[in-house]
């Protein structure tokens, strides 16, 4: 259903086609290759013919143009199928397989070279290390696995001489997590001396590092060795360094390491030596004739020389309970020596599959975690063989590709049409050729060839090819699609040599010369022990068998030809149970030439491939089909009739009315228990309207989904909020019952609980203490007598003002304020000077009042008296009957200053700068400090009345006399009786007695 190119190119899908017919097949076929349109389409078959030349439709670009779009969208290409097969694996976690069948040359490794450069291009888009890691171990593995599986031959330059099978693994989301590869390798003979050289040794001698050549003793001339020889025209030339390089690299990525890529070249070495070495005889004595290279071969795989030597002379048999050495003829050695190179090849070989296999393995799968694991097959194997000489691998190849055929047939032939019939739908029978007849041919027990071959394998005695010939005679004489001279006349074939089977791809004529050998796993005990005992561990893990002692009987190995069979058997048997997406490659000419399009030779290979006869079903039939129930969960969502349950009786009339509804009744047909939906684009235009009901299903999912975990979120908190609130009130609860507690009885303790110790408030509490212990200061202060409470006051200002400045603040002492009692024989005066003074300036209260030496302007120190009331300061003479020498109203009074030592220096600052400093004397006891009371009366009391006095407290003490700047110092002086004041240069010094 291929659209975007007009017809000039031809039709894109071959359903399209006016009429089926060969001519008209063949005819858009040739039409397209010359257009360079390599790839058509038979409904989901891509039949892909070999361009022979570098196309430039493999790029990014082009790949951007596939990734995620359904085949009818773009033009046919090999990157449409793969991306269906990846869809299909994605959407429905269903394993799916992609086999790529035709001839040898037809293109079949290059495709799928360019499916898994696809596959790996539109996975991991989050490029995530591991993925690519992955990725690019199985593409390297590719690269490793052609490099020792490859080899030219006349057909094809580069004729995978292996079939193999790799499945990627995926996880849930389509990213790859691993991989495994199967491999089917025949060609034992791939590097003795025949048609087909393995590419790899001309890489190793050709672009082999020098040092390792060295190490390896060879030399860089493929004309020197025996197994290169015959393909050995290849020149020199850059490309082999850089291949080799290649395959080095890729084996170190993928993770062998050092030691067994060492081995693996010693492997190869050896083999190319092996081939060498020739044998001769001197007398009876059979013996080597270039023993130097024995020596090699010993220090190529890691034994002695004599070792060698003695396993390609002789053989050890077993006669009962004896063991004798037979010595080989020259024939049997070199016999022995070709089928030691083999086995060496093929133990290398499957070695190195299994080493990639261990390392690209899916590993830690974990269901729960990746979701369910699924796969993509990718087969490509080796494809229909026709040579001059078709031995034993052309017979297997050829049954490999029978084996494929009948599986195509069944899955796209002949179970489509038995669907159609078995859900009633209404069908015309196509016919076509079915060629289990020629598998049950090979592969019956007892009367297939395989077993023919094997029966005469296990004769006793000299068995020879023609036994085995004759066998086939005696059994399949009357079978249709098998001739020999002796059973029919036909002239090509010779006597007792030729067989001929009339495969489904054409006749091909067998020459049954080494059959026999090929089939027998004929490689002497000898060597396998000689193998094993090397001292290289890697070698000696390839050869496990060679444990075995002598003088064990061993069971029969099985034959080449169970193997492969078994093989084939298992090989189709996986593919069976996978979606299969098919490549069907034609190869245009013999030639290698991008221009030639061989009419009669493609017709040939449309024929066999049954490409008309899958245009026919295809075009009868459907392209889609699935039962109700599982179409209905696809699908419910488009419509209100079904979405989210339908309610009509059955399934079926449901999905009736959801494809009428949707107009796409025309396309579609109603089996017994199942849909079918004729074309694909009916099936994609079901798949983007789900797409867009999906996203709203998905919105509204997330939309309930969002609401509940919000919902939930918010009863958690609050949940915690009440918690809190709890506990809160608990703490809070508990404190207060505590304080209740302790406290109970503190208003009838002595000290209204202050030794009572509080508990740990909580920090809501705090200011709730601080309330408490106020509670307990007002208890206190009520308890006191009122008129002690001016003086309480005082102490607290004092204690406020000098705390941490003065220490001797007195507070222990009674504060008496009137001092006048130091000299009691003046205290009369002073009493009467004070009530004069009350009467005329009518104060209230006598705050404080002292003898004290005082200093004026004229520095003259005398003795004198203050007197602070509630209004004024007073100085006084005491000598004169205390006459007031100087009143200073105490609003006039802006500070205080004391110094912080012991000293009684007070300067009273007043705002007209005519401070008084004076030194409090006259102290009874001495020593007594009167500092503190004197600053807590004048604060307090201006606290009273709601004004602010500053209080300093330094040493030196600025001042100021009528305007003029000084500074009065405390200092002590030893031989000072009393203080006093003493000029200095900066103002006064109050010298204070020391000790
Ligand atoms: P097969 O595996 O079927 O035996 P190959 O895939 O090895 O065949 O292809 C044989 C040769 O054909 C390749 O070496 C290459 O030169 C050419 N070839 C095949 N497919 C293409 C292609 N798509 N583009 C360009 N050349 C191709
Ligand atoms: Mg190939």
């Amino acid at each position: 259903m291929a659209e975007h190119e007009s017809l000039e190119f031809g039709k894109a899908d071959f359903v399209l086609l006016d009429t089926i017919s060969m001519p008209e097949f063949m005819a858009n076929l040739k039409l397209r290759f010359e257009k360079s349109r390599i790839y058509s389409y038979i409904g989901e078959v891509v039949v892909s013919v070999n361009p022979y030349r570098s196309m430039n439709i493999y790029g990014r670009d082009t790949i951007e143009q596939y990734k995620g779009r359904e085949l009818y969208e773009r033009p046919p290409h090999l990157f449409a199928i793969a991306d269906a097969a990846y869809k299909a694996m994605k959407r429905r976690s269903k394993d799916t397989c992609i086999v790529i069948s035709g001839e040898s040359g037809a293109g079949k490794t290059e495709a799928s070279k360019y499916i898994m450069q696809y596959i790996a291009a539109i996975t991991n888009p989050g490029q995530r290390a591991e993925v690519e890691r992955v990725k690019n171990m199985l593409l390297k593995s590719n690269c490793v696995l052609e490099a020792f599986g490859n080899a030219k031959t006349n057909r094809n330059d580069n004729s995978s001489r292996f079939g193999k099978y790799m499945d990627i693994n995926f996880d849930f989301k389509g990213d790859p997590i691993g991989g495994h590869i199967n491999n089917y390798l025949l060609e034992k003979v791939s590097v003795v001396p025949s048609l087909t050289f393995v590419l790899l040794f001309v890489q190793l001698v050709l672009g082999g590092p020098e040092s390792l050549l060295r190490s390896l003793h060879i030399q860089k001339d493929p004309k020197a060795y025996a197994y290169i020889q015959v393909g050995g025209q290849k020149k020199s030339s850059i490309n082999d360094s850089a291949d080799f390089k290649a395959v080095a690299d890729a084996m170190k990525v993928i993770g062998f390491t050092q030691e067994e890529i060492q081995t693996v070249y010693k492997i190869l070495a050896a083999i190319l030596h092996l081939g060498n070495l020739k044998f001769g005889s001197d007398g009876d004595v059979t013996l080597i004739e270039n023993s130097k290279l024995a020596s090699v071969l010993g220090d190529l795989l890691s034994t002695r020389q004599e070792n060698v030597e003695k396993a390609l002379l002789y053989r050890t048999v077993a006669t009962g309970r004896d063991v004798i050495d037979k010595q080989h003829t020259e024939q049997e050695a070199s016999y022995g020596r070709d089928a030691l190179a083999k086995a060496i090849y093929e133990r290398l070989f499957c070695w190195i599959v299994g080493r990639i296999n261990d390392i690209i393995e899916v590993k830690d799968f974990d269901v729960k975690v990746h979701g369910k694991n699924t796969v993509i097959g990718v087969l490509d194997i080796y494809g229909f063989e026709i040579f001059q000489n078709n031995s034993f691998e052309q017979f297997c190849i050829n049954y490999c590709n029978e084996k494929l055929q009948q599986l195509f047939i069944q899955l796209v032939l002949q179970q489509e049409q038995e669907e159609y019939q078995r859900e009633g739908i209404p069908w015309k029978h196509i016919d076509y050729f079915n060629n289990q007849v020629i598998v049950d041919l090979v592969e019956q027990q007892h009367k297939g060839i395989f077993a023919i071959l094997d029966e005469a394998c296990m004769n006793v005695g000299k068995v020879t090819d023609e036994m085995f010939l004759q066998g086939l005679n005696n059994k399949l004489a009357k079978h249709a699609h098998f001739s020999s001279r002796k059973v029919s006349t036909c002239e090509s074939l010779e006597f007792d040599r030729d067989f001929r089977i009339r495969h489904y791809a054409g006749d091909v004529v067998y020459s049954v010369v080494s059959f026999i050998d090929k089939n027998k796993d004929t490689l002497f005990q000898d060597f396998k022990r000689l193998l094993y005992n090397s001292s290289n561990p890697v070698l000696k893990s390839m050869w496990p068998e060679g444990k075995l002692s002598i003088t064990e009987v061993t069971k029969r190995p099985l034959t080449a030809a169970t193997l492969f069979k078994n093989s084939m058997i298992a090989l189709v048997e996986n593919l069976a149970c996978k979606e299969p997406y098919y490549v069907r490659c034609i190869k245009p000419n013999d030639l290698k030439s991008p221009l030639l399009f061989e009419e009669e030779r493609c017709r040939h290979q449309v024929e066999y491939l049954g490409l008309l006869e899958n245009v026919r079903v295809r075009r009868a039939g459907f392209a889609y089909r699935q039962t109700y129930q599982r179409f209905l969960q696809r699908y419910k969502m488009i419509s209100t009739i079904t979405w989210p349950n339908h309610e009509l009786p059955s399934d079926q009339e449901a999905v009736k009315k959801l494809l009428q509804a949707s107009g796409f009744e025309q396309d579609s047909a109603y089996g017994k228990t199942k849909v079918f939906i004729r074309t694909p684009r009916t099936l994609f235009a079901l798949e983007d309207q789900r797409a867009q009901m999906v996203q709203r299903i998905v919105l509204f999912l997330q939309k309930i989904w969002r609401g509940t975990i919000a919902r939930i979120r918010y009863r958690r908190m609050r949940a915690s909020l009440i918690i809190i609130r709890c506990y809160r009130r608990y703490k809070v609860k508990a404190y207060i019952r505590e304080v209740a507690h302790r406290f109970h009885n503190v208003r009838n303790m002595k000290d209204y609980g202050k030794h009572v110790k509080w508990p740990i408030p909580p920090r809501v509490l705090r200011k709730f203490e601080e309330a408490l212990q106020g509670w307990r200061a007002g208890q206190l202060i009520r308890s006191l007598p009122p008129e002690d409470l001016p003086k309480v006051r005082a102490k607290v200002a004092a204690l406020e003002t000098l705390k941490g400045q003065r220490t001797d603040m007195a507070l222990q002492r009674a504060w008496e304020g009137n001092y006048k009692r130091d000299q009691p024989e003046l205290a009369s005066f002073f009493t009467l000077a004070s009530s004069e003074l009350q009467r005329k300036d009518k104060f209230m209260n006598v705050l404080f009042s002292c003898h004290v030496r005082k200093i004026n302007r004229f520095n003259k120190a005398e003795d004198r008296a203050i007197l602070i009331t509630d209004r004024h300061l007073y100085k006084m003479d005491p000598l004169k009957q205390y006459k007031v020498m100087k009143s200073i109203p105490l609003y006039n009074v802006s500070g205080l200053s004391v110094s912080p030592g012991k000293d009684q220096l007070v300067v009273f600052h007043t705002k007209d700068n005519r401070d008084l400093i004076v030194c409090l004397q006259g102290i009874e006891p001495p020593g007594e400090s009167r500092i503190g009371e004197l600053v807590g009366v004048i604060v307090s009391h201006f606290k009273s009345e709601m004004r602010k006095i500053q209080v300093n407290t330094l040493n030196p003490i600025q001042c100021s006399m009528h305007g003029k700047k000084c500074t009065i110092a405390v200092e002590t002086k030893i031989n000072q009786s009393q203080p006093d004041f003493v000029k200095s240069r900066a103002g006064y010094i109050l010298s204070v007695p020391g000790n």
